[in-house]
């Protein structure tokens, strides 16, 4: 493969002028749908189409893997939980729950658009994120079985599949070379086997590769149990290994003591981790050399097992040393970090873990020992520090602390936004940080323009393109180049018009799949995210219903008509989520059936928020909500979609919000609240939420509507809880901030009133976005943590 000849392919081999399409679609058609053209249905000439692009994909991504050989590229393994991809043509894959998984896609397409050679490695899940429906404004989730009417994009691959063991037992003996080895043998095994979805580049003739692994049964049928007649006990222990990719969990932060999760996730790694070798060793026979053709980098601790599992076929399999194995593993991985909250840091509980993976406990167990001893040296007298770094968490049940595992087994740990990174070094990795002080950096998050910008709103693409070409698409800092614009009123209007063209499309969709009627004239104002108490939608419901009461009291008030417009799913099992949702459509109701206001004030739950829910609502967003309690929201990347296309933020000092801030300019954001350091005084001082309610008659008056049933006369306790969980603890400071929250919002209507202060301000918006690309985040991983370039074509 690599022996250096040019390919035989040519890119376009199959044509691309529309008579060539034509002819392919006609012949899938017949030939791969089977069907004929007379009685075709759309899904059928749909996927007739995918499959003439996805021909025109494998020449590209055969010549893409053969020059990655030609030239001895080194690979970089993006290993994660999650892919959500969302649409291609059709279907939304959602193999995530929200922003982790969508980033691991948008960084998918920078590597191929910037000649990278990255490859996701991930879970060919059966079952993708729940779909979600409102049933009397609750939440129900449907089964999302999103490969019931075939996949065009994935090729399987039968012949590439593994085996992975669980449970079994640690043979010690010794070797020929007089040491003592082992072995892990005995348990049950299950066959990893993969699918490809190709992942082309923006027009570069790149094409990399997403490989997801099925589960299937190692032996089909037990014969011996079929003979016996045990017919059902066969087929019993086929389908429980090929649960384990059944379904992924839809828990935006970790799911605890699930031993399914855990397999899913030794699963996913030991399948990968066997391919990335295989591939290795195809030219390669040296394992030393492997730091330099390989990058593994670890999208949070899911994939973490990775570092024993590479330890271990190093050691058991290679029978290398060590120090050996060691230097080479700790050079190949670097770990993302995406959390602060430290109930949210994965762990394991020892028992659990030793059941399913007793040799990678026994490796953990020296990888900490021998760490242990270095902070021993570093810290003779301080006992508490080995507790506190140390791998196991001795508290309580013994577990194993993911994070810890991570950040030992890894080169490189970086945060996802400046905040967030120096929150790492200066709290919940303070003392690692003392310990490896070059080990933890910064990269901010990034999207990427092509599907966030180009493909979802085509108004503004045209208009950009029209006014500073399209190196844009590519580079997203000439975006720049629209500055000067923000005071042309030509351009403004122009660009008002766009925004305009997408808010009509938006309100036809609504009225179309919800029936309701919103009024495409009104300021767009959408909080769109997973529904989570740190996030705060219940802030943004309450500063709704103080506009309702001013609307109730003045019904001539000077008011900015809007439509406030909701969506997110909550984890099924995250009851105050899940009641914040029916909260949000109760309160929409009451406004809805209120002649006295709904002319002016609308609220809209849009269900099922993923990623071409997102496409259809981003576009046509005025204001954007990122209203975090400050510290908890680790970077954030609903924040940059939206201003990248030109929506004003209302907004905390938390996350990436911080960074925009530095880029557009404090006057044209709208910055709110207790900062990360206000919280802390105030939590250290004793927080006293009663305080607030009773000294600002506007929040007391909110917070006694939700708790009196106001909104839920049915049932008027319903929301008691939520309003006693505010004057009693209020976790996620929603009352400190709710005054500032009210003056900000009012000052952004201000500005709305005036269209043309606004139209600047939106301009300034898309016209700063540049350093939130995906491409940049990938440049910066390229160059402060893998060591690799784009490979030349
Ligand atoms: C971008 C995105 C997210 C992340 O949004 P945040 O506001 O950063 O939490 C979640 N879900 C989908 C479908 C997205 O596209």
């Amino acid at each position: 493969m690599s022996d250096g000849k040019k390919s035989a392919f040519k890119y376009d081999y199959l044509g691309s002028d529309p008579k060539a399409i034509q002819r392919s679609v006609s012949n899938h058609l017949v030939y791969t749908i089977g069907k004929d053209p007379f009685t075709a249905t759309d899904h059928d000439w749909m996927m007739a189409f995918s499959h003439v692009v996805r021909d025109r994909l494998i020449e590209r991504w055969m010549e893409t893997q053969r020059n990655y050989y030609r030239h001895d590229a080194k690979r970089i393994y993006y290993l994660s939980m999650e892919f959500l991809i969302g649409r291609s043509l059709e279907h939304d894959a959602a193999l995530g729950n929200g922003g982790l998984g969508r980033l691991a896609a948008c960084f998918l397409d920078s590597m191929a658009t910037l000649n990278i050679p990255g490859y996701g490695y991930g879970i060919r899940f059966e079952y993708g994120m729940f779909r979600q429906k409102l049933e009397d404004g609750r939440q129900v989730e449907l089964p999302e079985n999103w490969l019931a009417h075939g996949n065009p994009w994935e090729f399987p691959r039968p012949e590439v599949s593994y085996r992975i063991r669980f449970g079994g037992r640690v043979m010690e003996y010794l070797g020929p070379d007089g040491r003592r080895h082992f072995d892990w043998i005995d348990g049950d095994v299950v066959v990893a086997q993969a699918y490809d979805t190709p992942i082309p580049g923006y027009h570069n003739d790149t094409v990399n590769n997403l490989r997801l692994w099925s589960a299937k049964a190692y032996e089909d049928f037990d014969l011996a149990c079929f003979n016996m007649g045990e017919y059902t006990h066969a087929v019993e222990e086929k389908t429980q290994s090929e649960n384990i990719s059944k379904v992924l969990y839809p828990d935006d932060s970790s799911t605890r003591n699930q031993a399914l999760r855990l397999k899913q996730q030794y699963f996913f790694v030991s399948a990968s981790l066997k391919d990335i070798l295989r591939r290795f060793s195809i030219d390669h026979d040296d394992l030393q050399e492997l730091p330099d053709k390989v990058a593994i980098q670890l999208n949070d601790t899911h994939p973490s097992i990775a570092i024993p599992e590479l330890m271990r076929i190093l050691l058991d399999k290679e029978k290398l040393q060590w120090q050996l194995a060691w230097n080479i593993t700790t050079r190949v991985f670097s770990y993302t970090n995406h959390t602060l909250l430290p109930e949210a840091l994965e762990t394991w509980p020892i028992q659990l873990f030793e059941q399913l993976l007793p040799r990678h406990l026994q490796i953990i167990y020296e990888i900490n020992r021998r760490f242990l001893l270095m902070v021993g040296n570093l810290h003779p007298d301080d006992r508490e520090i080995q507790r506190r770094l140390s791998i196991f968490d001795e508290k309580g049940e013994r577990r194993i602390r993911m994070a810890h595992l991570a950040v030992i087994g890894s080169h490189k740990v970086n945060g996802v936004s400046a905040l967030h990174s120096e929150l790492l070094r200066s709290g919940t990795c303070k003392d690692f940080h003392e310990f490896y002080p070059d080990k933890l950096i910064n990269i901010t998050n990034g999207i990427t323009p092509r599907r966030w910008l180009l493909l979802s709103n085509r108004p503004l693409s045209k208009l950009i393109c029209d006014a500073i070409g399209h190196d844009w698409v590519r580079d997203l800092d000439r975006l720049e180049d629209l500055v000067p614009l923000a005071d042309d009123t030509t351009f403004q209007e122009r660009f008002r018009a766009a925004k305009q063209a997408n808010k009509t499309r938006l309100a036809g969709l609504v009225k179309h799949y919800l029936n309701q009627e919103i009024d495409p004239h009104t300021l767009f104002d959408v909080q769109v995210k997973r529904i989570h108490e740190y996030k705060r939608q219940l802030l943004n419901v309450m500063r709704v219903i103080a506009l309702y009461n001013r609307l109730l009291d003045d019904p001539h008030a000077d008011f900015v008509p809007r439509t406030v417009i909701f969506g997110g799913k909550a984890a099924p099992g995250y009851f105050m989520a899940k009641l914040i949702i029916r909260l949000i459509n109760d309160v929409a109701d009451v406004i809805d059936n209120d002649p006295a206001v709904n002319d002016r004030l609308k609220v809209v739950f849009i269900p099922n928020y993923d990623v071409t829910t997102a496409s259809d609502i981003i576009p046509a967003a005025e204001l954007s909500q990122q209203i975090s309690t400050a510290g908890m929201e680790a970077s954030g990347t609903g924040n940059m979609k939206l201003a990248l296309n030109g929506a004003l933020t209302i907004g905390t000092m938390d996350g990436a919000n911080v960074e925009m801030r530095e880029k557009v300019g404090d006057e044209n954001i709208f910055i709110f609240g207790l900062t990360t350091d206000g919280i802390e005084q105030l939590k250290r001082k004793v927080y006293h939420p009663r305080h607030y309610y009773e000294t600002n008659p506007e929040l007391k008056r909110v917070v006694d509507m939700i708790g009196n049933g106001f909104f839920s006369p049915t049932n008027p306790n319903r929301y008691k809880v939520i309003s006693e969980t505010l004057l009693n603890s209020d976790p996620f400071l929603v009352l400190a901030d709710f005054q500032d929250y009210i003056e900000t919002s009012d000052n952004a209507d201000a500005c709305y009133r005036n269209p043309e202060i606004w139209n600047r301000m939106a301009v300034m918006n898309t016209a700063m976005m540049g350093h939130f690309s995906s491409d940049r985040t990938i440049k910066e991983y390229a160059e402060k943590i893998w060591g690799v370039e784009p490979v030349s074509r």
